[in-house]
Parts: C-alpha cells; sequence; structure tokens
C-alpha cells in the first residue's frame, strides 16, 4: 500500500516562527491528507485535511478559522478528489486520523459509516480539538490505536498498532503536538515511508536546534515529548526512511 498525498489548503506565517533561525518572509504551509487503496481493507483516507466545515461557524471555531485564515486549494479537498476518481464519500471504507485537531478532521461526519482509527485520547477544545467537526458519537464510533497488537516497527521506532492485521501501516506514538498523536509508517514502502504528521512544520525542523522556540510551542500538548518524536523522526530518516510532513511547504516525492 503506497499512499499519495494531496493538499487541502494552505496557511500563510512567518518562517521564523515554525523554524528556528528562520525567515520573517512569510512561507505556505500546506495542509495535506492523503489517499491509499489497501489490496483487502479498500479505499481509505489518511487524515483529512481543511474544508469547507471549517467556515462559516459561529464560537469558537469561527476565531480559529478568522485567525489562521487557511486558504482552500480548488481540487485539493478530499470530497473533491474522490469525485474526480469517480468515487463517493461511501465508497471510503477506513480513515486514519494522526490526531484531532482541526486541520486534520474537515467532513469526518461524512465518513461515520466507515472504520475510523484515531488515538485513543480525545483532548478538549484548550487542546484545539473542536467537537462539533467530529461525528455525533465519538468517540464510541473509532477504534483506538492503542487496543490493537502492536508489531515492531523500523529504523529505530517505537512499536506500532498493526492497522491492517497486515503490518503493511504501523500507527506509531509520537506524542507532544497533540495528546496521543500517531504516526504512520507504510512498511511496503522502499525505503519505508513515515507519515510523520505534526511532529515539526517543516523536513528543515527536525535539525538538531532548528525546531522552533515560542510562540509555536506553546500550543504543543508536551514540549518535552515533542522534541522527543522529533528525535525519533530525525533517527528514521537518518536511517535512510522517507518522512512525510503534513505542513512542510515544498513539493514531496509522494505528493499527487
Ligand atoms: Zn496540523
Amino acid at each position: 500500500m503506497i499512499p499519495v498525498f494531496h493538499t487541502s489548503a494552505t496557511v500563510r506565517a512567518p518562517e521564523r516562527l515554525v523554524l528556528r533561525g528562520g525567515r520573517w518572509a512569510r512561507v505556505s504551509l500546506r495542509v495535506r491528507w492523503g489517499l491509499a487503496e489497501h489490496p483487502a481493507a479498500g479505499l481509505g483516507l489518511i487524515d483529512l485535511g481543511y474544508g469547507p466545515a471549517l467556515f462559516g461557524r459561529g464560537g469558537a471555531l469561527g476565531i480559529y478559522a478568522r485567525v489562521l485564515r487557511p486558504r482552500l486549494l480548488r481540487g485539493g479537498a478530499w470530497q473533491e478528489v474522490l469525485a474526480k476518481k469517480g468515487a463517493a464519500p461511501e465508497d471510503v471504507s477506513w480513515v486514519l486520523l494522526t490526531h484531532l485537531h482541526a486541520d486534520h478532521v474537515c467532513g469526518l461526519p461524512a465518513l461515520a459509516h466507515a472504520r475510523l482509527f484515531a488515538p485513543g485520547v480525545t483532548p478538549g477544545l484548550r487542546h484545539g480539538v473542536f467537537p462539533a467537526l467530529l461525528p455525533r458519537d465519538w468517540p464510541s464510533c473509532r477504534t483506538a490505536y492503542e487496543s490493537l497488537p502492536h508489531l515492531p516497527a523500523p529504523l529505530g521506532l517505537p512499536e506500532g498498532a498493526d492497522v491492517f492485521g497486515d503490518g503493511s501501516c504501523l500507527a506509531v506514538p509520537l506524542p507532544g503536538h497533540a495528546a496521543g498523536q500517531r504516526g504512520l509508517v507504510f512498511t511496503r514502502c522502499d525505503p519505508p515511508l513515515l507519515y510523520a504528521a505534526d511532529v515539526q512544520w517543516c523536513a528543515a525542523g527536525l535539525a538538531p536546534g532548528r525546531a522552533p522556540g515560542a510562540p509555536a510551542m506553546w500550543i504543543a500538548d508536551d514540549r518535552y515529548a515533542a522534541g522527543e518524536s522529533t528525535r525519533l523522526v530525525r533517527r528514521f530518516a537518518d536511517g535512510g526512511g522517507d518522512v512525510v510532513l503534513c505542513h512542510e511547504p515544498g513539493k514531496g516525492t509522494y505528493d499527487a
């Protein structure tokens, strides 16, 4: 199973806020999500990016959308990419969520029929999780990664949840940015691919001393754990693995 990543939206931010020693000039952070076809489990999505569900809301979610002002890319939402392939939301059999921040779950209620995999912890509003974006029967409708059998993961990563029971995709704990955050290792890619979600914003931030400090770190759930997760991902990359981050501005080999 080899995922392809699409960009749902971009968010502009001064590089210095997302990369220590970066410029004050703004960079366009991508908001990726992935599509993959598992030979037995069928068509699935990996995070969901931003989408129209974010807009026209009141309350905290409305404020969030007005402050971050993401720019949705035409044709980049998961619904649009599926439609272009002649598929409907009902054709999606599974969804792997790395964590539940708004930029990873837009449109999730339309996928409530699918098998939903997510971390076992559901943090609240204060931690950037908006119940309005989740299915009404959350969290009982999701399978927690923690409840699945775990297998050893390559290149120094901790053991990961064997999502499909065949070792092809391992959800490894990479907490810090969000409580319970998981990265996804696609072991059949050569070299193995780690979708490391939001361990860092930019690939350059994985290098020693380049992770941003305040204010980017203020939103981290656990700064110490975030540092440890960055080290794990760096070790995986140094060992020859491929890494995809959700928000890296540059286009990579796994991007559509
Ligand atoms: Zn994110």
